[in-house]
């Protein structure tokens, strides 16, 4: 008999991709999303699969799955700061609530759960490079709070229930990750310079660009979640590519990679936008013994290959054009 695998957040990026991995693997996968940030075209290609199934469902609302399962991935959550930031509610209940019904729903079916927590845990990181015994420096009521209060807890209800429950939990720490599905328009820092380069616009730099970010492809990242799912290690691992490179510089390595001869204007930094970021990996060596395979190089040629591919419709879509908009002191 297969084993069966819930999968929330399934229409989304990281959602899908891990849904395609599980069924390759020979797991009897079944998604669930209710789309407020992802896209039914991201698993399309899975419906006729026998081993894919699909429930339309809000996790912050009492979650039913007929029949035994095995494994759950909570992987719903808006992701980047224009989502949360669009609806900061939505954020905060799907990492408590929806949290909360998850492990629920875990415990009811004996079921293993793995949380897709963040490096925003980390908020404007004191520590460089960030490990797992870092506790992180938030500001509770900024912007971004909405996003890294409702990770923070769902890291704490999650470790509750492992105590408290003995549930089997697994909390997976994600630095940046990209690759193909991301929404062109969900104001991410890869989309975004990507669709500009594509509608021949500037390139909008924020803050003077000397912040860090590190940048992990998502075959990598998948790789990375799956070895910790099947790990015995309760705690928080940090699973990203520690090649950190500045935004001005990466603005730069955009223009070149698409051949387009942009100009890089600047915008006012968001509040809180975190400084520098890049994971310390030395846990994911010795535990899992993963580390990222794909090169920014490789993976964002890859990346750009899929956004050149999408319709002109949805690359003008101008939806979130601004992020500074939606956060003004
Ligand atoms: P995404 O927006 O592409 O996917 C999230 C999916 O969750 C969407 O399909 C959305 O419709 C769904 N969703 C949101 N709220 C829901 C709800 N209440 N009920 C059901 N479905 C709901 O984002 P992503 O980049 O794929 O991120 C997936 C997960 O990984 C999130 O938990 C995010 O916090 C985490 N993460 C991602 C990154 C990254 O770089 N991509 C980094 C850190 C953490
Ligand atoms: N950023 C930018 N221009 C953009 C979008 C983002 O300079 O058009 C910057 C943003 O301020 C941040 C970094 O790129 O410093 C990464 O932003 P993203 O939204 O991708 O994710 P974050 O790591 O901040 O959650």
């Amino acid at each position: 008999m297969a084993k069966r695998i819930l999968i929330t957040g399934a229409a989304g990026f990281l959602g899908s991709h891990l849904c395609e991995r599980f069924i390759k693997e020979g797991f009897e996968v079944i998604g669930m999303d209710n789309f407020i940030t992802g896209d039914a075209k991201n698993i399309a290609h899975l419906a006729p699969h026998p081993n894919f199934t699909f429930i339309k469902h809000d996790v912050t609302q009492y979650i039913i799955v007929d029949g035994p399962l095995d494994y759950i991935l909570h992987f719903a959550s808006p992701a980047s700061p224009i989502d949360y930031l669009k609806i900061p509610i939505q954020t905060l209940k799907v990492g408590s609530l929806g949290t909360h019904n998850l492990l629920g729903l875990a415990k009811a079916k004996k079921a293993r759960i793995l949380i897709a927590s963040t490096s925003e845990v980390y908020g404007d990181p004191l520590v460089h490079p960030q490990n797992e015994s870092y506790y992180g420096n938030v500001n509770t009521i900024g912007p971004r709070g909405v996003y890294d209060e409702a990770k923070r807890f769902q890291e704490s209800i999650t470790m509750a229930y492992h105590r408290f429950h003995g549930l089997e939990t697994r909390i997976v720490r994600i630095f940046n990750t990209y690759g193909p599905r991301m929404r062109l328009n969900d104001g991410r820092v890869i989309p975004a310079f990507m669709g500009q380069a594509l509608r021949g616009e500037d390139i909008t730099v924020f803050g003077d660009g000397s912040q860090t970010r590190s940048f992990c492809y998502v075959d990598d990242q998948v790789e990375g979640i799956f070895r910790l799912l099947f790990s015995d290690y309760a705690y928080p691992v940090n699973i990203g590519n520690p090649h950190e490179i500045t935004i001005r510089d990466f603005a730069e390595e955009i223009i070149k990679l698409t051949g387009t001869d942009q100009k890089i204007v600047y915008k006012p930094l968001p509040i809180d936008d975190p400084m520098q970021r890049q994971p310390d990996i030395s846990l994911a060596k010795e535990l899992l013994d993963w580390e990222p395979k794909v090169g920014r190089t490789e993976g964002m040629k890859i990346t750009y290959d899929y956004f050149k591919s999408l319709s002109e419709e949805e690359l003008h879509r101008s939806e979130h054009k601004d992020f500074t908009e939606h956060i003004k002191k």
